[in-house]
């Protein structure tokens, strides 16, 4: 087993971390562990000299500090000035020479910000090695800010804290702040103190040892934080669509995330893995893009939530003008709401009403397609056409007109449809040119043009439900976009905050709006409302992720990505399991061959994991949806990731 690694840093320089670093030393040498230390990046001074000496390590200093600079500036100046670089690989091959070893201690070039180059800080490298962190801080006045300071910062970065030490580097008179600041950050903070460790003068390993037995270390490590974390996950939680009995047995289960950025999630245990289907679907830009960080905090500071009930805010009436400014044209009204389902549901009932506010009383029914998807709400299912989701509500759902077949066949249909019930049809709804939840199921072009001019034609409302397809997906903004359609409802919700947080919204033209707008005597209201509708974080982070198509010129960066990903997908028909492979833009479907029942989708899902990638599947049908952001270098390792745990499974 690899070593657990413990990178120290402190709240500034001069705390003291050297010394420190070898009490803890010491201290785990206590215990029974084997433990090695490294000074990663070393810039003038002996710190690393002074630790092989005082703690007896064995390995040679080349090893114990394999970046060395002479000045003593922050690293990365100091490395510039000495024209060396800072590599990663040089402290990883240092590293090796502990492989059986229990720990290893890495003394930190200074605080957790300070740059080791240009923009990779000391943060970022306890973040590529997984390591916990201790801080060691001193205990007089001005601590308390320094050390929340750094433990936010630690925090920003998902680094584990295993806690404090207080050292006093310089001669310490009692007072105040020295006696009570340690408890109080301890309060403050919730971070445990390991050690307080006085002013030694002419330090020694003998006057470290007398310290070390007033050591506290606390009983949570990280690797049995992870245990007891995926144990909490199966006393208490129910997941969505998942089948619980399978997810108990399971003891790769669950798979706990706890950072991403860019296209990558991370695992408690720091494995990182492609995002292969953007978080469900809705990730745009990557994990933590600092313009919607940013947004957030900023909004945060201002307004987290005021109700849409009878007040309004800015980031929300924002918002809605640049919905409308990039949405087809004619839609000109935005009511707000919180997912993908509750976005189609208000358009069902805005569609089912304004017949009834506006005297066609008659104009109730709603149509929809073989293999829809529109949510799991009771109103989406209604109009849902896969039965493997949909079957088992049919006593609670109201009735619909589901329309036959996957093509031409469907508008002919519903042209029959038409002719003979137009008066008592409200709307059709549709998942524009891709039905994904079905699998990826692609409709020739041409169609939903025609839909558009049926449903015109006969007085129809469309409503077309983009949840899947909005913001980029299928390499346009809208998909709608593709055969140059207006509808009169427009469901959004999954990328619209770039998938950072819940919001939706259903767009609709200025004729429908006009049909609720009577006095309210006559009771014409659409009485509908989320708690939650237009939460100003969500709608912060929705404008934040407008801003970056524009300023990145997402859409133009992606044209040569969605080539480049059909190019490689043709290697997928070699292999015999396949069935079939669709793609549309970033939306994928590969088909596998085999029952439903066998699970062959899951497994293989499952099986890529161990190649660094995390995908799901839709039954049969692999789905892969990276972020708009990935890189070619990264879909290529998405793409040899899932052609191996496909073709592991033949
Ligand atoms: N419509 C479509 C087309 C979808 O793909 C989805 C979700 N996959 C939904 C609606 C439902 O969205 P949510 O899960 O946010 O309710």
């Amino acid at each position: 087993m690899a070593p657990r690694l413990i990178y120290i840093t402190g709240t500034d320089t001069g705390v003291g971390k050297t010394i420190a670093t070898a009490a803890i030393a010491l201290s785990l040498r206590q215990q029974g562990l084997k433990v090695g230390v490294i000074k990663p990046v070393q810039c003038a001074g002996d710190d690393a000299a002074w630790l092989k000496k005082t703690l007896e390590l064995p390995q040679p200093l080349s090893i114990i500090n394999p970046i060395y600079a002479k000045e003593p500036l922050s690293p990365h100046f100091a490395l510039r000035r000495a024209r060396r670089q800072f590599k990663l690989s040089l402290i990883q091959s240092s590293l090796k020479a502990f492989d059986d070893y229990d720990v290893v201690l890495l003394e930190g070039a200074g605080g957790l910000l300070v740059p080791l180059s240009d923009n990779y800080t000391n943060a970022n490298l306890a973040q590529d090695l997984n390591a916990e962190l201790i801080i060691v801080s001193r205990r007089g006045l001005g601590t308390i800010n320094h050390t929340q300071l750094t433990i936010n910062a630690a925090a920003h970065h998902g680094l584990s804290i295993i806690g404090l030490i207080f050292n006093d580097a310089q001669p310490t008179a009692k007072s105040i702040p020295v006696s009570t600041n340690p408890n109080e950050i301890k309060r403050m903070t919730g971070v445990p103190v390991i050690a307080q460790i006085p002013f030694i003068k002419n330090v020694s390993r003998p006057k470290l040892l007398n310290h070390v037995k007033d050591f506290h270390w606390p009983k949570t490590t990280k690797a049995n934080e992870t245990l007891q974390l995926k144990e909490l996950d199966k006393k208490y939680i129910w997941h969505p669509f998942t089948q619980m009995k399978d997810w108990l047995a399971d003891s790769e289960q669950p798979l706990v995330i706890n950072r991403a950025k860019g296209v990558y999630l991370y695992d408690t245990d720091g494995k990182k893995y492609i995002d292969g289907v953007s978080s469900l679907w809705v990730n745009v830009h990557g994990h933590g893009h600092p313009h919607i960080d940013r947004a957030i905090k900023q909004q945060v500071d201002k307004l987290s939530h005021s109700t849409f009930l009878g007040l309004s805010h800015d980031p929300a009436i924002k918002l809605a003008e640049e919905l409308i400014h990039i949405a087809p044209k004619g839609l000109s009204k935005v009511f707000y709401s919180d997912n993908g389902s509750t976005a189609v549901e208000i358009a069902l009932k805005q569609a089912y009403q304004y017949f009834q506010n506006t005297g066609q009383p008659k104009k109730q029914t709603l149509v929809h397609l073989t293999n829809s998807y529109h949510g799991d709400t009771l109103g989406s299912v209604s109009v849902g056409g896969i039965a493997l989701f949909h079957q088992v509500y049919r006593g609670l759902i109201f009735k619909t007109h589901g329309l036959p077949g996957q093509g031409k066949e469907t508008v002919k249909a519903f042209e029959a449809y038409l002719k003979k019930n137009a008066t008592t049809t409200a709307a059709l709804i549709i998942e524009p040119l891709v039905q994904g939840a079905a699998g990826m199921l692609m409709w020739p072009r041409g169609v939903l043009k025609k839909f558009r001019q049926l449903c015109t034609q006969y007085n129809v409302f469309l409503i077309v439900d983009e949840v899947a397809t909005g913001f980029g997906r299928t390499g346009t903004m809208f998909a709608c976009e593709h055969e140059g359609v207006t509808p009169d409802f427009l469901c959004i919700a999954k990328g619209i905050t770039g998938g950072y947080l819940p919001l939706a919204a259903t767009l609709t033209t200025q004729k429908i709006y006009d049909g609720f707008c009577f006095d309210y005597k006559d009771f014409k209201t659409f009485f509908h409302g989320h708690t939650y509708t237009a939460n100003p974080l969500a709608c912060s982070a929705a404008l934040a992720n407008l801003a970056i198509f524009r300023k990145e010129q997402t859409l133009a960066q992606l044209a040569p990505k969605i080539k480049h990903l059909a190019k490689s997908l043709k290697m997928f028909y070699n292999l015999p399991s396949v069935a079939d492979v669709r793609q549309l833009g970033f939306m994928v479907g590969i088909e596998l061959k085999g029952r439903l029942n066998d699970r062959i989708g899951a497994k293989v899902c499952q099986r890529a994991r161990q190649y660094g990638v995390i995908i799901r599947p839709l039954g049969n049908v692999i789905v892969l949806l990276p972020p708009l952001s990935i890189t070619t270098e990264e879909l290529n390792k998405l793409i040899n990731a899932t052609f191996q745990a496909i073709k592991d499974y033949e």
